[in-house]
């Protein structure tokens, strides 16, 4: 039979209702208690012991807990386990909760929802990763999106073509997005029918529709930064702004009513970056290597910053490089600028190691969960900021993007100076026990602090005294949170304390000790505690004063640790570049991607750890000379080839020195990047449809700009049908697409192509056979591939003896069944042209009819009309 839960459940339940999609936590003193499901999920993902408590409908209540003070440690493995977490602490204190009435029930209320994208606390992540949030919201065929690193204050807003959430998500890499719940469906379930990619370490939730709202969205913003238009900040479409209503909205629902610090939004126009869709991205490994780790990445391989702020602009860099080659050149100056000069290079680079994170402990405060060490932090990473200002403005011949940075790194005084008199030197992390404010600064707090010294002194003496009196000389005064301050004695010389006319007071006895209280330890002890109470409210005051001091300056002091990031980046990719002995590209205006001596800069450290020498290649695409096509043996290099140039062209225009001798190239607006299906199988993902499906894509949306490299397409197949697939491929992208592009294809017939096709050449990477094994030289020449060498490659992998043997004899019998029928592509150079079919197919009449015909300006019946005329083609 059901019975009425306790009060304390009652609450529970209430609270747990208010936060059905999220793990309670529930204050409990010193404990974060989880009851029911929810204890039974997180006792399972924390490895802790699951217990019960009390009945609830005649059944034991499973419970597991946590203890406070090590609560973050569990939260971020709960956050990472793809949970959310409301907070339920206690707002009043028992003593109020009986002063309120009868009910001794403290009172309690969810306080925040952690998510993984509105983190701010240091422990929660890591530093070097960007921690978004994105909010979508669809208009027709756009997608409005509105982004925020809480835990910085950048904001971005945008909006893409529908098709192209994925490439955005790919390109911001969040830790949560949210969108429009489905029509009907539970908020916190499945978003809206804008598909919602689930990537790695993403998850994607639904949010009320009527968050979604672009005037709403746009009073929040007006709101938030006091302006009375958006105008300043750009030209907002309405999907943009429904997604930053939505955005807010979230935030304003995970904190509780408590926004974070988000500073003015910038807005992004996808013209301004090179596209990259996210197979594009995974395939390049830019940011994340295959496994999903930043381990083996491009950027793994790069990075040289020594701040954090730096490591995460250059992810950002690296995630969307640019397209203005004004821009590029700046960052590429100032790259130049630490890359000539090892010492200026060295002096930047130590003072930027001692630089604490500005831009994180700056979201903590202003999200309300500042500490005294973030104060200290904003402290030293603004006086070093400003020292480095004044050491940068000795520079002769400062480059563009220097003199644009040094303001934004000085111009604290105020605050540094406040904080630098108000704050000791290391300011502790917990701001429960005080000590963080300087002697000196508050002479109120200084006589209380005296007050307090004094009565710990006046203890002392007292301590000195009483040994005296009673002559035991192991007695001790000491103090802890149940009985405050007390006299110890061993329990064989406590006889004589316990007489009633003794002076003391008996508390507690335990096992070989004795515990007394005595009026003047009483008295002294209580000036020390209310000076102690007091100095420590006094304390916090000043805390709350200087935070908000800090927080005012918020969008200034983002600057700053936007300056410093860039200066660690630039410094940064010097550093690299001297070290690997990388060149400036040399940014030009026709489309050419000419690289001399170029290298795969990921393999090039893989294959120099085992010992081995990268071999360094050149390409020279040009504008009669766009699409190479390259054969060669398995494991001769032609992947590696393939993307070294995808990854130079990236390099370049984020603006980092590239792993060739020289580097000319024409800004690429779309990089695509595509690996044949058998190549991707080891992932288990990648099916022979996908590769269509992302070749089709390519084809659809490559131009003259564009940069395509094209690994074994076709090869998921059939031969015939990987061939003749991979030959209509390499047509259209030369015909068509017209765009810069390098294939790479096992299939030898495809150089035939060659003959009809001039801005296509022939390349392959070079092998030898010698004394009957096979040498892979990793070297690019001209002209096709004299043979595929597959068997001598079957061969060094181990098959055996036999095998290779009988695979020999099949393959002389097939090549001679080929020199008889003109093999594999007989016939195929009679065929026209894949462009001629384009044209057949445009000189289509129903074509024609069928494009005369606007439907908007149709009646029903005229429509109609037009439908029977357009059926009667034939
Ligand atoms: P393919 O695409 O032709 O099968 P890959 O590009 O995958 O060959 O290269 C296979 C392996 O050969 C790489 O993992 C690397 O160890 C080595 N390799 C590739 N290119 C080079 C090079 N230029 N110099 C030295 N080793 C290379």
């Amino acid at each position: 039979m059901a019975t009425a839960p306790t009060p304390m459940m009652a609450q529970y339940l209430t609270l747990k209702a208010e936060a059905p999609d999220c793990l309670l936590f529930y204050r409990m003193g010193d404990f974060f208690e989880m009851f029911f499901e929810d204890a039974k999920v997180a006792a399972q993902l924390l490895d802790i012991a699951l217990t019960g408590r009390g009945e609830h409908d005649g059944e034991r209540i499973p419970m597991c807990g946590v203890p406070v003070h090590a609560a973050d440690a569990y939260l971020a493995r709960l956050i990472r386990a793809g949970q959310r977490v409301a907070i339920a602490e206690q707002i009043e204190t028992p003593a109020q909760a009986k002063a309120r009435g009868g009910k001794t029930l403290v009172a309690r209320a969810i306080v925040r929802v952690v998510t993984a994208g509105t983190l701010t606390e240091e422990v929660l992540f890591d530093g070097k990763a960007a921690n978004w949030l994105v909010a979508l919201a669809r208009a027709g065929n756009r997608v409005g999106y509105a982004a925020a690193d809480v835990s910085t204050g950048a904001m971005e807003l945008g909006e893409v073509a529908a098709g192209e959430v994925d490439a955005l998500i790919a390109r911001i890499g969040p830790k949560e997005t949210v969108a429009p719940a489905e029509a009907g469906a539970a908020v916190d379930g499945r978003a809206s029918p804008i598909a919602v990619p689930a990537f790695a370490g993403t998850t994607a939730i639904g949010r009320p529709a009527r968050d979604f709202d672009s005037a709403k969205g746009e009073a929040r913003l007006k709101t938030l930064h006091g302006v009375a238009t958006l105008d300043g900040f750009g030209d907002f479409g309405r999907c943009e702004l429904a997604a930053a209503g939505g955005l807010l909205a979230y935030l304003d629902h995970a904190g509780k009513g408590t926004l974070p610090f988000l500073s003015a939004p910038t807005r992004r126009l996808a013209s301004d970056h090179m596209a990259i869709d996210a197979a594009t991205r995974e395939s390049l490994e830019l940011t994340i290597s295959t496994g999903g780790a930043r381990a083996g990445s491009l950027l793994d391989c790069i990075d040289r910053t020594v701040t954090s702020g730096g490591a995460r602009c250059l992810a950002a860099d690296l995630s969307a490089p640019l397209t203005d080659r004004a821009h590029i050149g700046s960052r590429l100056d100032l790259v130049g600028h630490y890359a000539e000069d090892s010492l200026r290079r060295a002096g930047l680079r130590e003072t930027l190691r001692r630089m604490p994170d500005i831009a994180r402990a700056l979201g903590r405060l202003s999200a309300g969960r500042g500490s005294p060490r973030d104060l200290g932090a904003l402290r030293d990473g603004l006086s070093g900021a400003w020292t480095l200002s004044e050491q940068l403005s000795r520079t002769e011949n400062p480059p563009t993007l220097l003199t644009k940075l040094a303001p934004d790194l000085s111009g604290h005084g105020a605050l540094i100076d406040m904080l630098t008199r108000a704050l000791v030197p290391e300011p502790p992390i917990d701001a429960a026990n005080g000590g963080y404010i300087a002697a000196g600064y508050d002479a109120a707090l200084d006589a209380l602090r005296e007050t307090g010294g004094s009565g710990r002194r006046e203890i002392a003496a007292l301590e000195a005294r009483m040994r005296v009196a009673t002559g035991v000389g192991s007695l001790r005064i000491k103090h802890n949170n149940v009985l405050g301050y007390h006299i110890e004695v061993p329990a064989r010389a406590a006889d004589p304390l316990m007489r009633a006319d003794s002076g003391f007071t008996h508390r507690q006895t335990l096992a070989g000790v004795v515990r007394f209280n005595s009026p003047e330890l009483h008295e002294a002890a209580s000036t020390v505690g209310q000076a102690g109470a007091h100095a420590l409210a006094a304390e916090a005051a000043h805390l709350e004063e200087l935070t908000a001091l800090a927080v005012a300056q918020a969008s200034a002091i983002c600057r700053t640790a936007e300056a410093l990031a860039r200066l660690d980046v630039a410094s940064a990719l010097a550093e690299r570049a001297v070290e690997g002995g990388w060149c400036r590209p040399s940014l030009v205006e026709h489309p050419c991607l000419e690289i001399e001596g170029g290298r795969h800069p990921v393999v090039e450290a893989a294959v120099g750890k085992s010992g081995g020498r990268f071999v360094a290649n050149d390409c020279r695409l040009s504008e009669d000379d766009r699409l190479w096509l390259v054969t060669g043996p398995n494991m001769g290099g032609k992947s590696t080839f393939l993307r070294q140039n995808a990854l130079i062209a990236v390099l370049a225009q984020a603006g980092c020195y590239v792993p060739a001798t020289s580097a000319t190239l024409g800004i690429v607006d779309r990089l695509f990047s595509r690996v044949g299906a058998s190549d991707n199988l080891a992932r288990g993902r990648s099916t022979f449809m996908v590769e269509m499906v992302e070749t089709a894509a390519i084809l659809a949306q490559a131009g003259p700009d564009s940069l395509v490299i094209l690994d074994e397409v076709g090869r998921g197949t059939s031969t015939y049908d990987g061939l003749a697939i991979a030959w209509a491929v390499v047509e259209a992208v030369h015909e068509v697409n017209r765009c810069r592009c390098l294939f790479a294809t096992h299939y030898h017939e495809l150089t035939r192509l060659a003959e009809n096709l001039p801005a296509l050449s022939l390349h392959h990477v070079r092998a030898r056979e010698y004394k009957g094994d096979l040498v892979l030289l990793h070297e690019l020449a001209e002209g096709p591939a004299d043979r595929s060498y597959g068997i001598a490659v079957a061969r060094l992998a181990g098959l055996p003896p036999p095998v290779v043997a009988r695979a020999k004899a099949v393959l002389a019998k097939l090549e001679a069944g080929r020199a008889a029928t003109g093999g594999l592509a007989a016939g195929l150079d009679d065929l026209p042209l894949f462009a001629n079919l384009v044209e057949e197919v445009a000189g289509d009449p129903l074509r024609e009819a069928l494009d005369a015909v606007h439907p908007d300006a149709l009646s029903p019946r005229e429509a109609l009309e037009a439908l029977y005329r357009l059926k009667s083609f034939d």
